[in-house]
């Protein structure tokens, strides 16, 4: 919203006193829109001069922008998403005699994906782009998530169609929006914080992990005979992710394996 500062009091006004202390207190400006706010069409049953909803102890709105229209209708759904996840699990919770999964990590998790994509939608300066992972321009070729513009005002999160890989690419983006990952603080706890908001929606995750063959040629026997899908690991509690695990993630599972982070190595 536009707004400047206008001063309303003459310096012949005489200035309010308050009993309690002893210095004077003075109106000395009062806050006015100028303009309408600039996304008033998007609420048309809200008056356009109405700041924050009429809320501003809930709100905040620093500077009038947010995601696009396109990529404010994703991000809604994904909100949707995450406040019925969050009420699923918290019956469950409430159903629970002896907590022994890690539920509540997974609420706070998700609770703190909410967050990611506050922050990306209040981020002053820089635009936030959700794209399916299979766009031709996807730097990381089609079909591998990825985040795109770290350091630009235009972020783009390449993920695929389902909640997980848009909840993992959030993370980055709600830590680009915070100021905490750029290209030079990037590293491996940006990708343990992502692959649990990742985790915290479906509470498990399969990987199979860098195996050296060379030092355990029983294993490669083990490729060969009951192939690669006999090492996949599955992830079943938060705590499991860990920078080790993220550090021996495979891409191409087998004797041709590639670490999916070799940077982190
Ligand atoms: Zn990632």
């Amino acid at each position: 919203m536009g707004c400047i500062k206008l001063d309303i009091l003459e310096k012949s006004f005489v200035p309010m006193k308050v009993v309690y202390s002893s210095s004077d207190v003075e109106q000395k400006s009062v806050q006015r829109f100028l303009r309408v706010d600039p996304l008033y069409e998007k609420y048309p049953d809200m008056s356009p001069y109405v700041y924050c909803a009429g809320n501003p102890v809930k709100f905040i709105d620093p500077n009038g922008r947010e995601f696009d229209e396109a990529n404010e209708k994703i991000a809604k759904e994904i909100e949707s998403n995450i406040n019925a996840k969050i009420l699923e699990l918290q019956e469950q919770q409430d159903g629970q005699i002896v907590q022994e999964t890690d539920i509540s990590d997974r609420i706070s998790e998700l609770q703190k994906s909410k967050t990611d994509i506050s922050d990306m939608r209040n981020k002053k300066g820089v635009k936030f782009h959700y794209k399916s992972a299979n766009d031709e321009s996807n730097p990381a070729g089609k079909g591998n998530p990825t985040i795109e513009g770290l350091d630009t005002e235009s972020v783009i999160m390449y993920v695929e169609d389902n909640m997980e890989s848009k909840l993992h690419e959030g993370r980055h983006g709600g830590d680009v929006a915070r100021g905490s990952l750029t290209y030079d603080t990037y590293c491996v706890n940006h990708e343990v914080s992502a692959y649990k908001a990742q985790y915290s929606y479906q509470g498990s995750f399969d990987c199979i992990p860098y195996i050296d063959y060379e030092k355990n040629p029983s294993l490669l026997l083990q490729m060969i005979t009951k192939g690669v899908a006999s090492f996949k690991q599955n992830i079943t509690n938060m705590k499991e992710i860990t920078p080790s695990l993220i550090k021996n993630l495979v891409d191409q599972p087998g004797v041709n394996q590639k670490l999916l982070y070799p940077q982190f190595k």
